[in-house]
């Protein structure tokens, strides 16, 4: 189970396992009365070179692993969904892709993003893959991943 926290990916790269995570009083999952360390997952994150140490947490009643993703990011993604976004609306209306990462990776984003709006809103979405972005986010949906 993965829960969103507020924080600074910079704070938590530069303090590394020292940082101080807040334990979720209960279990998210259970509701379960406490929550029991858990170790840390590495993940890579846009514009640090190593390892993000994110906290992981056990409930003792359901078993459940409870690990973190910092709010600003789909699950699973190194790079922002503002980053993301930005990158996709230069693209989208009819400029470059903007500089600083690869136009592959970028261009996957795009394919999945029309993938997904032809999947779920149609051929007659006349809204635009932007709004057709928001609103996938809107739904908690990450607009962008591959699988539909
Ligand atoms: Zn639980």
């Amino acid at each position: 189970m993965v829960i969103s926290v507020s924080c600074e990916v910079k704070e938590i790269f530069n303090k590394g396992k020292d940082y101080e995570w807040s334990k979720p009083e209960i279990c998210p999952h259970c509701k379960g009365s406490h929550v029991w360390g858990h170790g840390f997952v590495g993940a890579y994150f846009d514009g640090f070179s190593g390892f993000v140490y994110l906290r992981r947490w056990r409930c003792p009643s359901c078993r459940c692993v409870i690990r973190v993703r910092p709010c600003g990011y789909f699950r699973r993604f190194q790079a922002t969904i503002e980053d993301i976004r930005s990158r996709l609306s230069s693209r989208i209306s009819g400029g470059h892709w903007l500089p600083g990462m690869s136009h592959i990776r970028q261009g996957h984003w795009l394919r999945a993003l029309r993938r997904r709006v032809a999947a779920h809103l149609g051929n007659r979405w006349q809204g635009g893959l932007l709004r057709a972005f928001d609103y996938f986010v809107s739904l908690g949906q990450i607009p962008v991943s591959r699988s539909l």
